[in-house]
């Protein structure tokens, strides 16, 4: 794991747009079914779109119908932390990004095998990477 990256609000501020300034800064929720990336099901990488650390991939991203984009597991557990949410009279838990503490989403126990768990992931906590093209077979 790489160094943890810290900022100001104020700097934060100018790296983010308002939308995703609001999730990873303030413990934000995009509304179900709006986010840019839950029915995506194209092959590729998602990083923290505060510090590009790469969070989750297609390989372990599944349709939970939750309206948010979810994976049972992320690429490595080690990149993002997971802590007890005690706010809006629930208990659940927070999942942010390790490197530089953006809240990403939350994990919950009721996701498919093998791991049994859903990390319900905002769109706007993340920037999706497509799976180039491997070009290089083609030669020789
Ligand atoms: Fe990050």
């Amino acid at each position: 794991m790489a160094e943890k990256i810290k900022k100001s609000d104020e700097e934060w501020r100018k790296i983010l747009t308002p939308e995703q300034y609001h999730i990873t800064r303030q413990k934000g929720t995009e509304p179900a079914f709006t986010g840019k990336y839950y029915k995506n099901k194209e092959k590729g990488k998602y990083l923290c779109v505060a510090c590009h650390n790469e969070l989750f991939s297609s390989e372990e991203k599944y349709d939970s119908h939750s309206g948010w984009p979810s994976y049972w597991a992320p690429v490595e557990e080690d990149h993002v932390a997971v802590s007890t949410d005690l706010s809006h009279g629930m208990v659940r838990k927070e999942v942010v990004c390790n490197r530089c503490g953006a809240h990403l989403g939350h994990v919950f126990e009721d996701g498919p095998q093998p791991t049994g768990l859903r990390y319900c992931i905002n769109s706007a906590a993340l920037e999706f990477v497509p799976e180039e093209t491997d070009t290089t077979s083609e030669e020789s």
